[in-house]
């Protein structure tokens, strides 16, 4: 019975929605409320604000905490290897060109594949999870 009223909400929340999906994606992409894709959802780089400048959606309900960390180090994992590899076997550089080479590689690659990711988990959370139903049933338990 459980999973039937889970799976009802969930086609509720969708069904709930008026953007599409690929709206949602967009959105969450370039950091834009998940409701209203006008405000930004970002303040100081990666955090989240507490409200939509817009349409004052509470976006700490939809914060996705550090879940966007672990995809972003395993793409910036990858491109920091790839990029490293390619240094080795095509100049066989000394190593503080490494050392030089991957501090602005993991750094720039964290910082550019972190955001959009957050941004797109903050989206999806928003049109896949009813945080405010949630919130009702806290108090029935
Ligand atoms: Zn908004």
């Amino acid at each position: 019975m459980g999973v039937l009223v889970g799976q009802l909400r969930f086609l509720r929340t969708i069904n709930s929605q008026s953007q599409s999906l690929k709206t949602h994606l967009w959105w969450g992409f370039f950091g834009k409320c998940p409701r209203c894709g006008k405000g930004g959802i970002f303040f100081n780089g990666l955090s989240i604000r507490e409200k939509c400048p817009a349409c004052e959606l509470n976006l700490i309900a939809h914060d996705v905490g550090d879940g966007p960390a672990v995809a972003a180090t395993f793409f910036v994992g990858i491109l920091a290897l790839a990029t490293a590899l390619w240094l080795e076997f095509t100049y066989q550089p000394h190593m503080w060109v490494h050392f030089v080479v991957a501090v602005p590689v993991v750094g720039l690659g964290s910082f550019l594949f972190l955001r959009p990711l957050k941004g797109i988990l903050v989206s999806m959370q928003y049109r896949f999870r009813d945080v405010e139903q949630d919130d009702e049933n806290l108090g029935q338990m």
